[in-house]
């Protein structure tokens, strides 16, 4: 595989306090200096946060130049609100989308669920419906299985049908075992899939936040990376240390392997995805 071929791909969220809007510029610009191919920006399903992706993108984009995607959610939304904001998203220049169900909000009551299109492959099938071949789609595959789904042939069966209703690719949830990913990919070469599946990478800098979040997202942490995580947590450059090199190592067996790409989860942080990039010795361009 080629390296112009490979694609490289940074997720920001809306920032939360005026602090982070202030950061973002700066945020921006340190990882535009690699030039990725797209940052993508993530929606706050049920209601929290959604301006802030329309603003967040308009912010990258004025600053950087680069192609910028909103993640889009319909949990909790209705086909006009939907319609509306694709239609604001397609006169801001925007033409690639990473279509999602979501999730709502803890604080949401449950009259607001589940909206008027149940999964994502309904979204992706409205998007086509109403805007043909505008938006690149990009959807969420998960190699370890959504932590809903019934089992993991069900789960397989959703992800094909997102595929089947027009998604031009997929990015992976996070995961620390390379093979979890290789079998999906085989999974969907065997099913006749053949769009490109890039893996999400979470560097890790945080033990407590990391637990968190895979509890909340169904991401296995290999026992022995999680006693390595307990030993460090007190000692933050330890285990920002080895945070590096484990995840250095999964995405250089991903890109040896096959990978299309990689999509960076950078939690609004430059720096662990930078070092990352050193790390792997990707190119960064002449005078950055
Ligand atoms: P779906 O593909 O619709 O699947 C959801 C569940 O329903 C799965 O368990 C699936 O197996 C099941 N299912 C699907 N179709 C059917 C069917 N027809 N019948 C029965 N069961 C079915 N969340 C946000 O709120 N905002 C974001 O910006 C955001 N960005 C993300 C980016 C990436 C790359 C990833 C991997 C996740 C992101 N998420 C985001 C989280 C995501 O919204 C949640 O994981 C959510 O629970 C599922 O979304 P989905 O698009 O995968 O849903």
């Amino acid at each position: 595989m080629t390296a112009q071929k490979i694609q490289f791909s940074f997720e920001l969220f809306p920032p939360r306090t005026p602090a982070g809007w202030d950061k973002l510029p700066a945020l921006a610009s340190a990882l535009a200096a690699v030039q990725p191919a797209f940052f993508s920006v993530t929606y706050g399903a049920g209601g929290s946060e959604q301006n802030g992706t329309y603003d967040t993108l308009i912010r990258v984009v004025e600053q950087t130049g680069i192609e910028t995607a909103p993640h889009l959610t319909c949990i909790g939304s209705t086909r006009a609100r939907i319609g509306a904001l694709l239609d604001q998203y397609r006169a801001a220049g925007v033409t690639r989308i990473v279509a999602l169900r979501g999730d709502l909000p803890a604080t949401a009551a449950s009259s607001e669920a589940p909206g008027e299109l149940r999964y994502a492959s309904e979204l992706v099938a409205f998007i086509r419906e109403t805007h043909g071949d505008h938006f690149t789609l990009e959807v969420a595959a998960y190699p370890e299985m959504h932590p809903q789904a019934a089992n993991p042939d069900a789960d397989f069966d959703a992800f094909r049908r997102k595929i089947d209703a027009g998604a031009d690719g997929a990015v992976t949830q996070y995961f620390f075992t390379a093979e979890a990913y290789f079998d999906f990919v085989e999974r969907c070469t065997r099913a006749g899939i053949t769009v490109p599946i890039v893996p999400g990478i979470m560097p890790i800098t945080n033990h407590a936040q990391l637990t968190r979040f895979s509890a909340a997202c169904g991401a296995d942490i290999p026992r022995w990376i999680r006693l390595r995580l307990e030993q460090y947590q007190d000692d933050k450059a330890a285990l920002q240390d080895f945070g590096l090199e484990v995840v250095a190592r999964l995405c250089r067996a991903l890109l040896d392997n096959g990978a299309p790409g990689l999509h960076f989860y950078t939690l609004n942080q430059a720096e662990p995805t930078l070092r990352l990039w050193q790390h792997l010795g990707l190119p960064t361009p002449t005078g950055s």
